[in-house]
């Protein structure tokens, strides 16, 4: 169980940042649920949750995800549902119960870059970006390329309001361990198909190649054996517990098929 000398409510996110800078040992509390899986011994705890950001909201060009909102949330929200379909239903509902992802939380797992996430990949197959209480915004994907961890605080994910077809496949050795590996892809005639792979066992990523040769196609499904080829090219899987690499090889090709069917569909 993790623990900390000092526990910060903070009032706003300025005072929450002034009091995370003090010391490399002062941390953001989320939800808490991965944090108490450490032993880690913390300075300070900041308290964020009376800032009001746990919130689904819209303007003419975004869906904003407040960085308290919960797994919970996005897998019951109508908006969510009218605009990406089931896209965050199917990916968190094998995410252990509902009252564990009633408290875990967006900004931790989003900020975290978990490599086993199961959220990760759908945001990034939506185009999501990531705003940052003193960096600002930066699109996912490049966040997600960045090694080190910012000393900062993710505010909310911003998801482009556009309409997508979706799709989410994963496989898993019991219904509530990690994903072994998992695919979200979103489509739609304008802006074509995106594909985003994790759990590969290390962070997601756009297969941007294979992105490209299915876009390229007039008939997309008759794109899918060469995009089955070039995808086990191109996303470098690796083993780890809970598969090898050869198996993750070849769950690329056949989530990959799954997915498109089933966003052409
Ligand atoms: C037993 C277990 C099983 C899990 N299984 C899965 C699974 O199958 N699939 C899946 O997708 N996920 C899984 N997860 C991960 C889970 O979904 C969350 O991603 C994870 O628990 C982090 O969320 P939290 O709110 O608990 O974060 P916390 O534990 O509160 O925080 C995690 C880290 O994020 C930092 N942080 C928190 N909020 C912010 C913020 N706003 N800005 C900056 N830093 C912040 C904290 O300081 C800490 O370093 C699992 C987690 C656990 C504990």
């Amino acid at each position: 169980m993790f623990s900390f000398s000092k526990y910060f409510l903070a009032q706003s996110l300025d005072e929450a940042y002034v009091e995370l800078i003090k010391n490399k040992k002062n941390i953001i509390l989320g939800g808490t649920s991965y944090l108490r899986m450490g032993n880690t011994n913390w300075n300070t705890a900041i308290d964020i949750s009376n800032l009001n950001l746990r919130y689904i909201s819209e303007n003419d060009s975004y869906i904003s995800l407040g960085a308290m909102t919960t797994f919970r949330d996005l897998e019951i929200n109508p908006l969510l549902k009218t605009y990406f379909g089931e896209i965050f239903n199917t990916a968190l509902k094998d995410v252990i119960g509902v009252q564990f992802r009633s408290n875990v939380t967006v900004g931790a797992t989003v900020f975290s870059k978990y490599g086993f996430s199961d959220l990760i990949p759908a945001l990034l197959a939506l185009n999501a970006k990531v705003k940052l209480f003193n960096f600002g915004e930066i699109s996912l994907e490049n966040f997600l390329e960045e090694q080190n961890i910012r000393k900062d605080i993710l505010v909310e994910i911003l998801i482009p309001k556009v309409k997508l077809q979706t799709s989410f496949k994963c496989v898993r050795k019991s219904k509530t361990d990690y994903s072994i590996l998992n695919m979200a892809v979103s489509y739609s005639k304008e802006k074509g198909i995106t594909i985003a792979v994790g759990s590969r066992p290390t962070k997601a990523l756009l297969a941007k190649n294979t992105m490209s040769l299915i876009n390229s196609f007039s008939n997309l499904e008759n794109s899918l054996t060469d995009a089955m080829k070039t995808i086990s090219n191109e996303i470098i899987v690796d083993s780890n517990m809970r598969g090898s690499k050869s198996y993750r090889e070849l769950l690329l090709a056949a989530l990959l098929r799954k997915t498109i069917q089933e966003v052409l569909q």
